[in-house]
């Protein structure tokens, strides 16, 4: 199931289920849409962790009339540094025998197509990283990584915006991955899907630029949930960024950028100079 935050005509965000059609097991009592394409639903309460007893408020919308909202609004992100050993070498480092983590405050959080906004001022080298996202369904702490599944609300697609010269400039990460814009997530929850071997595509502009599969994680889902809860507890709506693959570079104003994931879908950004 495809869970999305939406809102029409700038209202506060709603959250729904988007299908063509929408699945038989949420059918509520609204009514059909008459248009084709995709179509969205809009939940009753909020979905987290809560996935078989989901109702629908009857109330459908075309996706195209909808503007999407992040598909989650997270109390925090933790995020993996070096999870492939491709880009561990692309930017000189060792491929790391434990998970190194790292937080992203939740103000860093955007939406699909809203712009990721440059701090020309402090970083002259801002960079995309395309990277599978894992949504938190339950508290967890401690879990052991065969306990992982069961804490797992579902995936999205994630941009893992780093300003590369204040990483280095600092020794710590947190000015450089902290920005506000610095964290698009979406375009939604995918709850039905084995991560194990996804492919991972970053385009700029339409050109391709990072490709890989999520099988050459150095440290699989259920190790990294297992690893973070063994430190922190993990709460709904919580996310995990899972590493980029290699391939990553700058960003300039005017570029588009796109995140795709196999059997999630396409995150795509914007990029401005921020005002
Ligand atoms: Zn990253």
């Amino acid at each position: 199931m495809r869970i999305v935050r939406f809102t029409v005509d700038g209202e506060s965000g709603r959250y729904g289920v988007v299908g063509n059609p929408i699945p038989d097991s949420t059918r509520g009592n609204g009514a059909e849409s008459a248009a084709s394409g995709p179509v969205v639903a809009e939940l009753a309460g909020h979905p987290l962790g809560a996935i078989e007893s989901i109702r629908l408020t009857g109330a459908r919308f075309q996706l195209d009339e909808v503007r999407l909202l992040t598909p989650v609004v997270p109390g925090k992100i933790v995020a993996i540094g070096r999870n492939y050993a491709a880009h561990a070498r692309e930017l000189g480092n060792e491929v790391p025998a434990e998970p190194i983590i790292f937080l992203k405050p939740a103000t860093a959080v955007i939406g699909p197509d809203e712009a990721i906004q440059r701090p020309a001022d402090l970083s002259q080298r801002v960079d995309f990283e395309g990277e599978l996202a894992v949504v938190i369904g339950k508290p967890a702490h401690g879990l052991a990584p065969e306990e992982a599944k069961d804490a797992i609300f579902g995936y999205t697609c994630a941009n893992d915006v780093t300003a590369r010269d204040l990483q280095a400039k600092d020794g710590q990460w947190a000015r450089a991955k902290g920005f506000d814009t610095f964290c698009p997530l979406g375009p939604w929850i995918e709850t039905d899907l084995d991560p194990g071997d996804l492919e991972i595509t970053t385009t700029v502009n339409g050109e391709k630029r990072q490709q890989s599969r999520t099988s050459l994680l150095l440290h699989d889902i259920p190790a990294l949930v297992s690893f973070v809860t063994s430190v922190m507890t993990l709460l709904p709506g919580d996310v995990l960024l899972t590493g980029t693959p290699e391939g990553v570079g700058p960003l300039e104003p005017g570029d588009e950028v796109s995140v795709t994931i196999e059997n999630i879908g396409t995150l795509t950004n914007p990029v401005v100079d921020r005002p």
